[in-house]
């Protein structure tokens, strides 16, 4: 995968006004909206993904079923090579199924074209990675703006002012990456990732390279994204406790969903991954 697919360059994109998607979701805890009165945020059918072929054939992804409600925080936990990472990228448009389908909205990103998926994934997708994956000559704000300044879209001044003040970059904005600790870089790309108010953010161990005191920071702050902002987010990760901050917890294993808990907590989580052998 290329690390640079989601924020690719801007092609005449218009600039679009949309104060009403602007605003933060207000009211939207998870609770009090059943999952059958809205269409969820990103769907998979049935998805296979395959490598190779004969007897080097993987199927890293074994048919896959699976609704990210909106405004939901879902987990996705699993052994190494799972296909955790490839379940994300194939619900996220950043790599394609060999069957079945997958949904951002309504919209199946099989029937797109290459140039309305990256707009898609611009608009609608936000992610974070374990690499921060920031621009190391951009300043912070800058590196935030991107998504935006490759779309030809000026932010929300008033949703900007909410993600900085949230994510608690608000002194650093005018340094570069190198300037900034590994738990302030990750809250820059994931204020990048949340700035043009997605209708879904996927989060691929965006912990793994910070140290537990400031990982756990990260993990309470992309809670507080889906508390307070009515972000919809999928977190993958190895960490049972970050995982406990979720509203549901998916488990893969040889691609395939073998069990989900809803509302984990921590230790039946450790309970489950001890029963499933990970
Ligand atoms: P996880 O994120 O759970 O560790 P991945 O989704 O990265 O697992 O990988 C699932 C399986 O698919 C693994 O067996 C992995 O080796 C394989 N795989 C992933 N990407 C590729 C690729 N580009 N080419 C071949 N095999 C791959
Ligand atoms: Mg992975």
């Amino acid at each position: 995968m290329s690390i640079d697919a989601p924020i690719q360059p801007a092609e005449n994109q218009p600039a679009e006004n949309q104060p009403a998607e602007n605003q933060p979701a207000e009211n939207q805890p998870a609770e009090n909206q059943p999952a059958e009165n809205q269409p969820a945020a990103a769907r998979v059918i049935d998805g296979h993904k395959v490598y190779g072929s004969g007897d080097t054939e993987i199927r890293a992804l074994d048919g896959v079923t699976v609704d990210f409600g909106q405004g939901r925080f879902t987990a996705i936990m699993g052994p190494s090579g799972s296909g955790k990472s490839t379940l994300m990228h194939c619900a996220a448009g950043l790599d394609n199924l060999t069957s079945g389908s997958a949904y951002i909205g309504d919209t199946e990103l099989g029937s797109l074209s290459d140039r309305d998926l990256t707009l898609l994934r611009r608009e609608q997708i936000g992610f974070v990675f374990q690499a921060f994956n920031l621009l190391p000559t951009l300043t912070a704000i800058e590196n935030v703006n991107l998504p935006l300044t490759l779309a030809n879209r000026k932010a929300d001044a008033g949703w900007l002012d909410q993600i900085i003040t949230s994510t608690g970059i608000g002194d650093r904005l005018d340094h570069r990456p190198n300037e900034l600790s590994g738990g302030q870089q990750q809250r820059v790309a994931i204020a990048r990732a949340l700035v043009s108010r997605p209708s879904i953010v996927f989060a691929d161990e965006p912990t793994g390279n910070l140290d537990s005191v400031t990982g756990g920071e990260v993990l309470d702050f992309l809670r507080e994204a889906v508390d307070d902002l009515g972000q919809t987010l999928v977190l993958v990760t190895h960490d049972a406790s970050a995982a406990a901050r979720a509203d549901r917890v998916l488990f893969l294993a040889d691609g395939q969903i073998v069990d989900q808990i809803d509302q984990p907590s921590a230790d039946a989580i450790f309970d489950r991954i001890k029963e499933l052998g990970g």
